[in-house]
């Protein structure tokens, strides 16, 4: 029997399977739905020119400015007017959002947008909302089937084609690698937070599904472009609780140790500049010694734990009361604008290999992602894949193949050295020497195990630092201090293998 495999439980794997619905589908999920994903952490919510004098021309165009030169504006413009359908589909599968008292759907304001565009749910629930909606539908629906707990290891190729998934599960097999043949996988698995020491994402997102795929010989799309996203709430949690771009968005202002705010120096926009200079603005602050803070007492004030729910337990969490004190916050890993590359209906260079959501990389984000982009790109781009594998002649599938071999747990300092090389030397600002130092790491890490998650979490950290190395300039969430400037010479998209990584990480290091 063969079937399409679904890899990832966030919101672009779901909202596949659901679409897909009633061709048979099984889902692979490293953690039970609802878990593990960074859809269920979104707390703004999804981009879609819904209201009065918006439209889908001027949501194209606040996406290419954000993305600094690389954004491919034809396959932008097709995601910005699909996104009314995909918010229709949503509210189909019974998502909550905000409405007015006349039943219309609220729209709100987010740093970069050119109107109010995102919709939302009780504020800041929009990702929860979303994900909840969708785990209830694909409970109800008797075509996908689910496995919970099994991480994908390797994808199989045969004769230059897909030909299965093997994921290792702990359902009863516990510690054994089991072989889904498929015909079509759809890799749905995120991002990569989890690569860096800092970050907003869950664990899972250790990239694995970006190496599994650049394994496979899928061509990888833009990986030196990391989004950080400037204000992750810093009481020392791993992953680090997030304060919504929203909160600046309602007029929240960023300032040091002495209540001096420092970003309106910095950007004509202030606080609402792009994320990637408020990211170094606010990385700079730490630096010398400053420290920043996110001052929501005047703009929300009392308001605030009915506005803004999530980032007030946080905040409450770890003793701080936002309406009286200004919540100290730090640039984390958030985002990643790069992955496994796809043509404008998500397939990716390796035949019956599609990717949807985050690990992919369809041209939309460019150099810098535009604020609540990502929710949109994975509806619309799983929407598509359902629609192209809809008429494809599978059915359900079980593993057919179990390995009793038994795997230990990744060696934890290992992982925690990666997480420091990769911030320290990857991070917010970049330059050639320290790169080179991470080049080198990776390969002395890559020595010091044998452990296969490892080894996956260090081929992604490997495309993304090459790529990094090779672009010796600055733009959108790239940031080289030895090169500070856009230059013309790199006004291009990266595209590379995991051969060609290997190749400029030697290079770099003769
Ligand atoms: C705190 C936070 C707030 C955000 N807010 C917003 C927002 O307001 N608006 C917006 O547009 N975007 C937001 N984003 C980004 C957005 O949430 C993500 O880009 C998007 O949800 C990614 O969806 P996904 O389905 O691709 O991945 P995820 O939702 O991360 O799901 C990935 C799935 O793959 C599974 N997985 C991973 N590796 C494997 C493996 N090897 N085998 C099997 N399964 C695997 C995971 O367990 C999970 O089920 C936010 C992100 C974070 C972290």
């Amino acid at each position: 029997m063969s079937g399409i495999v679904i890899v990832g439980g966030g919101l672009a794997g779901l909202f596949c399977a659901l679409e897909l619905a009633p061709h048979p589908v099984t889902i692979l999920a490293a953690a039970p739905i609802g878990e593990g994903a960074s859809s269920a952490w979104a707390q703004g919510g999804i981009a879609a020119a819904l209201s009065e004098g918006d439209s889908a021309e001027l949501h194209t165009r606040d996406t290419m400015i954000a993305g600094a030169g690389l954004v491919d504006e034809a396959v932008t413009r097709g995601m910005a007017q699909e996104a009314s359908e995909r918010v229709r589909d949503l509210l189909r599968y019974g998502v909550p959002f905000d409405r007015d008292l006349e039943g219309r759907l609220i729209q709100s304001r987010e740093a970069a947008h050119s109107a109010r565009r995102i919709v939302r749910v009780a504020g800041d629930r929009a990702g929860r909302a979303i994900m909840d909606a969708l785990i209830a539908k694909v409970h109800e629906t008797p075509s996908i089937t689910l496995y919970e707990g099994f991480v994908a290891e390797e994808l199989i190729v045969r004769e230059g084609r897909i030909a299965g998934v093997v994921a290792r599960g702990d359902h009863g097999f516990a510690d054994r690698a089991h072989f889904f043949r498929a015909s079509d996988v759809v890799l749905a698995t995120g991002g990569i937070g989890a690569l860096y020491a800092v970050t907003t994402n869950p664990p899972e997102a250790r990239g694995i599904g970006l190496a599994l795929a650049a394994r496979a010989g899928a061509i990888i799309a833009d990986p030196e472009f990391v989004q950080f996203h400037p204000t992750a709430i810093a009481i020392g949690r791993d992953p680090a609780p997030l304060a919504t771009e929203a909160l600046r968005g309602e007029g929240a202002t960023l300032i040091d140790a002495h209540g001096v705010r420092f970003m309106p120096p910095l950007h004509a926009d202030a606080e609402l500049a792009p994320r990637d200079i408020v990211a170094r603005g606010v990385f700079a602050q730490w630096q010398n010694g400053k420290g920043a803070f996110l001052d929501c007492r005047a703009a929300i004030g009392a308001a605030f734990d009915a506005k803004f729910p999530t980032v007030a337990a946080a905040c409450r969490s770890a003793g701080i009361d936002p309406v009286t004190t200004p919540i100290p916050v730090m640039p984390a890993e958030h985002y990643h604008m790069g992955g496994v590359k796809t043509d404008a209906q998500g397939r990716t260079s390796v035949p019956g290999l599609w990717a949807a959501g985050e690990v992919s990389s369809t041209g939309v984000h460019g150099a810098n992602r535009l604020a609540s982009n990502s929710l949109l790109e994975a509806v619309v781009f799983a929407s598509r894949i359902a629609q192209a594998l809809k008429h494809s002649a599978t059915d359900s599938i079980a593993p057919d193949k179990l390995t009793p071999d038994q795997r230990n747990d990744p060696p934890p300092a290992l992982i925690n050295a990666l997480r420091q090389t990769m911030s320290e030397h990857v991070g917010v600002i970049r330059d050639g020497a320290g790169l080179q130092t991470a080049l080198r790491d990776l390969a002395a890490f890559r020595r010091d195990t044998d452990d296969p998650a490892v080894h996956a979490m260090l081929d992604s950290a490997l495309l993304i630092t090459a790529a990094a190395f090779n672009r010796r300039e600055s733009r959108g969430g790239h940031w080289r201090s030895d090169y500070p400037h856009a230059s013309d010479a790199y006004a291009h998209r990266t595209f590379l293998t995991l051969n060609d990584a290997k190749a400029i990480a030697q290079e770099a290091l003769a």
